[in-house]
């Protein structure tokens, strides 16, 4: 990881948030997949991290279902990581516990929900590489491209209260496992409101300055701003 490499992902990200221009347009995808919010997986349907091991078993399931999509899963899956370390309380997994327990969840949720398992690549390095969260309420957002490197949570699928949660937690995988102390007070890492319009877009920057900043450690608040953009239809 390096200096240079965050400057100029950065630079794009000031590009985007300067207002020049405050919209992107939206890809959407074929393929009916529920993704990692990981910036490293290209193309999903729908978001939900680590195939829903923090969110919950019956509650994926029946979200799944609900929408009729395969589960998908990845190696070196950060919520994964997580899962393990906060509801099984193995302190340190190994990759390989990580990536086992990947597979073992999406088999479970796409049996109850009667869908198949999708095996999805990761393009990234081995860190993070993303220099902003895209916060979804249009449910169009199906990748970054052509925008900054950005982890994209799915709003438009997931409760208030879970997924500014889920915010959170990828806010502080950025902080450990990305560009970590490149990002200041100065150059924040930016949770970016995606509305359908402008005031779709401000309503969601609200929620996140309301529910998902003041959760963060206040050493990671004041490295983190919000701020919108709006989806043009694709
Ligand atoms: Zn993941």
């Amino acid at each position: 990881m390096g200096g240079a490499e965050f400057d100029k992902a950065y630079a794009r990200l000031a590009r985007l948030l300067s207002g020049n221009y405050n919209t992107a347009r939206a890809t959407v995808i074929r393929e009916s997949v529920l993704g990692c919010p990981d910036e490293g997986i290209e193309y999903a349907r729908y978001r939900l991290a680590g195939g829903g091991c923090l969110y919950g078993l019956k509650e994926t399931a029946m979200l799944v279902r609900k929408l009729g999509v395969d589960v998908g899963e990845h190696p070196d899956c950060g919520a994964v990581r997580v899962y393990l370390q906060r509801v099984k309380g193995i302190k340190a997994p190994t990759m390989k516990q990580v990536d086992d327990a990947a597979v073992e969840w999406s088999r479970t949720v796409a049996a109850m929900a009667g869908q198949k398992v999708v095996s999805m690549e990761l393009h990234r390095p081995a860190h993070h590489d993303a220099v902003c969260l895209y916060y979804d309420g249009t449910g169009k957002m199906t990748s970054c491209e052509g925008l900054p490197r950005g982890f994209i949570v799915s709003r438009s699928i997931l409760p208030r209260d879970y997924a500014t949660r889920e915010v959170v937690t990828l806010a502080e995988i950025a902080f450990a496992h990305g560009f970590n102390d490149y990002f200041t007070h100065e150059q924040p890492f930016y949770l970016v409101g995606v509305g359908k319009d402008e005031n779709h877009s401000r309503e969601l920057q609200e929620e996140l300055a309301e529910h998902a900043v003041p959760q963060l450690m206040i050493s990671e608040q004041a490295r983190t701003k919000t701020a919108r953009i709006h989806l043009r239809a694709a």
